[in-house]
């Protein structure tokens, strides 16, 4: 697998900066993305374009996705003109994106009849980690694989675990991780909430509360970033994406009889009141709540 060319598909909040810091770890990438001015933008700091999928040079013999949903990523792979039906070996694909352990799944049996290697790595650590590639990755899939494939995962991350040889574990431990991240961003905004109905100054609280016993990572994250800049679309984790992920941690324990209160009613939640807000950060789950939408302020 020890090749110094890679291929990239999906250049968006995390793709691109992985993508980027996968050329200045001194690889040769071809990038890819529907959107052509992501792919412009990658052409500009070094990166090869002007590829489709299937036919990137023969010798790209591993190849990263980062592909917002489950449908995309089933297309890419398992479609007509997808990765597997045109690729063959030597050629490992490593899917970066968050989708179903199911997913995972059917894609290793496609990939590994064709004599395909592929591992499913989910990662973890938000755009700036990304950026800093100091990303968290989980990796499910055969051990040797995983082996040959970590110096590319040093090139984006930090902390790389190896979960199992079961090509969906990574993912279960990454919807565990958002179930986490979506139940702390709706306390969050709970939180502000109450100080908005006080008149409370949100520093206050933070300051307070960073250094007490509900302090949490994604307070930070989504205080300093995002809710107190007033900026909900620059480094991005949609609230889209965050109800996919909630919706796929509630479908994983739903499968294996675990029980979810509180990531039921935050499905249900989102379900109804994510219109407006679907393509900003998830941080915007705080104005979800407060804006008033019309109604009186009481
Ligand atoms: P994004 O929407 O910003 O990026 C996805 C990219 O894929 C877009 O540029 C889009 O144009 C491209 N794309 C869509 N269909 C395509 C196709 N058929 N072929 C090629 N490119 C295609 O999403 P993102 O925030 O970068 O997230 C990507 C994945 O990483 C998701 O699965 C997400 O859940 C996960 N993730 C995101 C974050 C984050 O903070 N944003 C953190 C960890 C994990």
């Amino acid at each position: 697998m020890n090749t110094k060319k890679v291929g990239f598909i999906g250049l968006g909040n995390m793709g691109f900066p992985m993508a980027s810091n996968l050329l200045k770890a001194g690889y040769t990438v071809y990038g890819m993305d529907v959107n052509r001015e992501s792919e412009e933008r990658f052409a500009e700091i070094g990166g090869e374009i002007g590829f489709v999928s299937a036919p990137l040079p023969d010798d790209v013999n591993v190849i990263f996705t980062s592909l917002p949903t489950p449908q995309v990523v089933e297309t890419v792979y398992l479609g007509s003109e997808g990765l597997i039906a045109n690729g063959g070996a030597p050629l490992t694909l490593i899917d970066l994106s968050t989708v179903s352990p199911e997913m995972n799944k059917k894609v290793a049996n496609a990939a590994l009849e064709k004599g395909i290697q592929y591992l499913a790595a989910p990662v973890s650590g938000s755009v700036s980690g990304a950026e800093a590639a100091s990303l968290s990755v989980m990796v499910g899939g055969n051990k040797e694989t995983f082996n040959d494939a970590r110096p590319y995962f040093e090139g984006i991350g930090k902390n790389i675990f190896h979960v199992g040889e079961d090509h969906g574990l990574g993912t279960i431990v990454k919807l565990i991780n958002n179930l986490m991240a979506g139940i702390h961003t709706q306390a969050m905004a709970e939180a502000l909430a109450i100080a908005d109905a006080v008149k409370l100054d949100h520093d206050v609280v933070y300051d307070i509360v960073n250094v007490s016993s509900g302090q949490s990572g994604i307070f930070t994250r989504n205080y300093k970033n995002f809710i107190a800049e007033n900026e909900y679309y620059k480094g991005a984790f949609t609230t889209a994406l965050l109800f996919k992920d909630i919706k796929l941690a509630n479908h994983v324990s739903n499968l294996y009889g675990a029980k979810l209160p509180l990531g039921e009613s935050l499905v249900n939640y989102l379900e109804d009141n994510i219109d407006g807000y679907a393509d900003k950060d998830m941080s915007s789950v705080y104005l979800m709540l407060t804006e008033q939408k019309g109604e009186p302020v009481k």
